[in-house]
């Protein structure tokens, strides 16, 4: 049997059915590329999510990784590591914000978030005991904790996995009108993607994030920002808050935040909303490890070193024109900023996943979301050329599915 093979049964038999990979066994990563068992070599179109943004096994990043390993790892927040304070400076200085609380996984911040929402209302706002409530978007992914899926809009998250959390409230995405009306007394935060990554990189009307931020202020209510995918020069600015010119109250981070290495992730705020944690009010044992730290703070530094920023504003504008030009009746929209990029089928003529299937028989991994989108988000540091070669394999699968009518005869 054949590395492939057993590699997938192996799989298929011991691990729980929690996903539905793509035919393809991945053993090795370089850049932008990656290799299966048989050595056949694809671009990565995906970027885990944009925890890859920094392209697979990054020299420095895997040079602070093995010396900080050798170093010092995992010593417990019991005591002070000398790695932690420098890289939350560099975080608060990318952000703009006061402080952080460090954790590993983008859910993990998320729940920081929350407690410091609530907290923040009972403690600041004084809010009645137990009566916070958080407004959040329809459509959004924020994670899989039980708390986090009770207000997601999507059946596959939620189902059977109640009870869930009271306290939250949802209102459809872009909508500022709605999320008007849903704000009262009690409301301690409006939580948003700035643009919705899981449900098919949706970007929200001009003006919208703008208009929360003078909604938050007129009725002081704290707008936090899951930026866990979009942050980190995704949408081609260091976070999508920019492209509006505001700032939120609290910012979640994520994904690339651990250099395509490991989970670093941290919920970023200002200091009156950090200020509500208090010694043993919340906590992660691996959260703010010097070995994560070490890479967090490597991570940034890349970013502004090869202007990783720059690089995703600029090809990710050239990609969307290419797509764009594509006239074929599959498409049914294009939508995107940076180097992120949703491309919308019309289910008639095919789902995304066959696309996806067509994509990776070319060499070009992606990944569909909600059937009928395909996300084209490569790491940040994608050559120009190999950026162009799988957007040429995207339009010959398009192609492929949908043959322009022949020019009628003469
Ligand atoms: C991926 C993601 C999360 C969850 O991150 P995990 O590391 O998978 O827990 C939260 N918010 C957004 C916007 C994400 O894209």
């Amino acid at each position: 049997m054949d590395a492939m093979t057993q590699a997938v049964i192996l799989e298929e038999r011991y691990c729980a059915r929690n996903y539905a990979p793509l035919p393809v066994v991945l053993a090795r990563g370089q850049g932008a590329y990656l290799w299966d068992t048989q050595g056949r070599r694809y671009v990565d179109m995906m970027s885990a999510y944009s925890a890859a943004s920094h392209g697979h096994a990054h020299p420095r990043i895997l040079a602070v990784l093995a010396a900080q390993a050798r170093r010092l790892a995992v010593p417990s927040r019991a005591y002070y590591n000398d790695q932690l304070g420098p890289f939350l400076k560099d975080l608060c200085t990318v952000s703009g914000l006061d402080a952080a609380l460090p954790m590993n996984t983008g859910a993990e911040a998320v729940e920081t978030a929350i407690k410091a929402a609530r907290r923040w209302a009972y403690r600041v706002k004084r809010v009645a005991r137990d009566q916070a409530e958080i407004v959040v978007a329809s459509g959004n992914f924020h994670g899989r904790t039980t708390t986090i899926v009770g207000f997601s809009s999507e059946a596959d998250y939620r189902d059977d996995f109640g009870p869930f959390t009271p306290g939250f409230r949802s209102v459809p995405f872009g909508d500022l009108a709605a999320m008007e009306r849903a704000i009262g007394p009690n409301t301690a935060a409006i939580l948003v993607e700035p643009v919705q990554g899981e449900a098919g990189i949706v970007v929200p009307p001009r003006g919208w994030l703008t208009g929360l931020r003078r909604i938050c202020d007129a009725r002081g209510v704290l707008l936090i920002l899951d930026e866990v995918q979009s942050g980190l020069g995704r949408t081609g600015a260091w976070f999508a808050f920019e492209h509006d010119d505001i700032r939120p109250d609290g910012l979640i981070l994520g994904k690339a935040l651990g250099g395509g290495v490991l989970p670093v992730s941290a919920f970023v705020g200002r200091r009156d909303v950090m200020d509500v944690f208090t010694p043993g009010s919340h906590g992660s044992t691996f959260g703010g490890n010097p070995l994560a730290a070490a890479v967090g703070r490597e991570a940034l530094a890349i970013i502004r070193d090869e202007g990783l920023v720059e690089r995703s504003r600029d090809l990710g504008a050239h990609a969307l024109a290419r797509l764009r030009a594509i006239d074929s009746p599959a498409l049914k929209e294009i939508r995107g900023r940076g180097l992120w990029i949703g491309v919308e089928f019309d289910p008639r003529v095919a789902s995304a996943r066959l696309v996806c299937e067509r994509l990776l028989a070319r060499g070009v991994l992606s990944k569909e979301t909600h059937g009928t989108v395909v996300r084209l988000a490569p790491p940040l540091i994608i050559a120009r050329d190999d950026l162009d070669w799988a957007l040429d394999q995207f339009a010959a699968v398009v192609a492929e599915l949908s043959p322009r009518r022949r020019p009628a005869a003469a």
